[in-house]
């Protein structure tokens, strides 16, 4: 991501109260919230983030996709790493992109039949010579979300295994090339991948929306200081279900505080007509340069600032945190499931 939004705080009412009852969440919650383990997780992603920075078409993108790809078949011999690589014409670089991913089959599998999307970006934001000449290995962008799907391939492969098929998605080039965002230049893994599904008349002959019934989008979670925005660019219902689980697992304090309308790779899915949701984590995260009113508002001054700098390192990922969203995540499908694919 993303883009600075205009949009100020969603708070709600008695703003110290809610403050409290956040803090009691953030000491208790975590534990026993269900099966996904957030320190494998965690372990995972120190792995990835070992390899060093991960730019569009460089070695170290490919030997991220190599160890994805061993772990999931790890997870499972049936998940089979399936790679896409295309070359974008309009970019004028040359890069060679590679989008990733594998499919769960459901228990009651049919061909052609309903599938929901699990996705995450696996590239690193590319770093300029000049002012933005640092390494940037994103550890919670997107190294950590790419790990939680992993985790979670692990739980629906077994005691979790949906009715219907589930796709775990790794974008490349989601990162905006100018180190400013630019539309042209970001969300090109997604943008590729959701336009010639869309066109793929084998996997979806009635076109994408008609198959991929949900879309769900991690991205810059696992701080310590956990929480998760409201994206008024998601679909209702998925915000919904997802406040619910929340709910259900008592870490809903933790959701929804502020809201944004974010620029990410759910935007393409929705742009054919898949409903989705972005579940990340981004007011108050980056630097106060960035946009200095940002850090003025009561709440945001306790979120630390680490987005697209050098402090988006190990030291921030909780396994705590990414217990939470891969517990939420697994409370979720099910109802997705349910009252989305019909
Ligand atoms: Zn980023």
């Amino acid at each position: 991501m993303k883009t600075i939004a205009p949009a100020g705080p969603a708070l709600r009412p008695g703003t110290t109260a809610v403050l409290l009852a956040l803090l009691g969440a953030l000491a208790a919650c975590s534990k026993d919230l269900g099966p996904f383990d957030g320190a494998r997780a965690k372990d995972l992603t120190g792995r990835i983030v070992a390899i060093g920075p991960r730019q569009p078409g460089t070695a170290n993108l490919r030997k991220v996709a190599e160890l994805l790809a061993a772990e999931l078949k790890a997870v499972s011999p049936e998940l089979e790493l399936q790679r896409q690589s295309f070359v974008d014409p309009a970019l004028g670089n040359g890069i060679e992109y590679q989008n990733l991913w594998v499919e769960i089959p459901g228990k009651q599998r049919t061909a052609g039949g309903p599938i929901i999307a699990l996705a995450a970006h696996y590239d690193s934001k590319i770093t300029h010579p000049g002012e933005q000449d640092f390494t940037f290995v994103g550890a919670l962008d997107a190294a950590a979300s790419c790990a939680t799907l992993v985790e979670l391939a692990r739980h629906l492969t077994g005691e979790r295994r949906l009715d219907h098929d589930v796709w775990l998605i790794f974008f490349d080039g989601e990162e905006s090339i100018d180190w400013d965002w630019n539309d042209e230049k970001a969300l090109i893994g997604s943008r590729h991948f959701a336009r010639t599904m869309n066109a793929d008349k084998q996997r979806f002959p009635n076109g994408l929306a008609a198959r991929l019934k949900a879309f769900v989008l991690l991205d810059l979670l696992g701080d310590h200081e956990f929480k998760i925005d409201r994206d008024t660019e998601s679909n209702s219902a998925l915000l919904e279900i997802f406040a619910k689980a929340a709910e259900r697992l008592g870490v809903r304090e933790q959701l929804y505080h502020f809201e944004s309308p974010m620029k990410d790779d759910h935007i393409p899915f929705k742009q054919q007509g898949v409903r989705v949701i972005d579940l990340i984590d981004f007011r108050f995260r980056p630097p106060a340069e960035h946009d200095p009113k940002v850090r003025d508002y009561e709440f945001g001054k306790r979120y630390f600032p680490f987005w697209h700098t050098k402090d988006d390192d190990m030291a921030r990922v909780s396994a705590d945190s990414l217990g939470i969203v891969g517990n939420l995540v697994l409370e979720a499908l099910p109802v997705i499931e349910k009252e989305l694919v019909k």
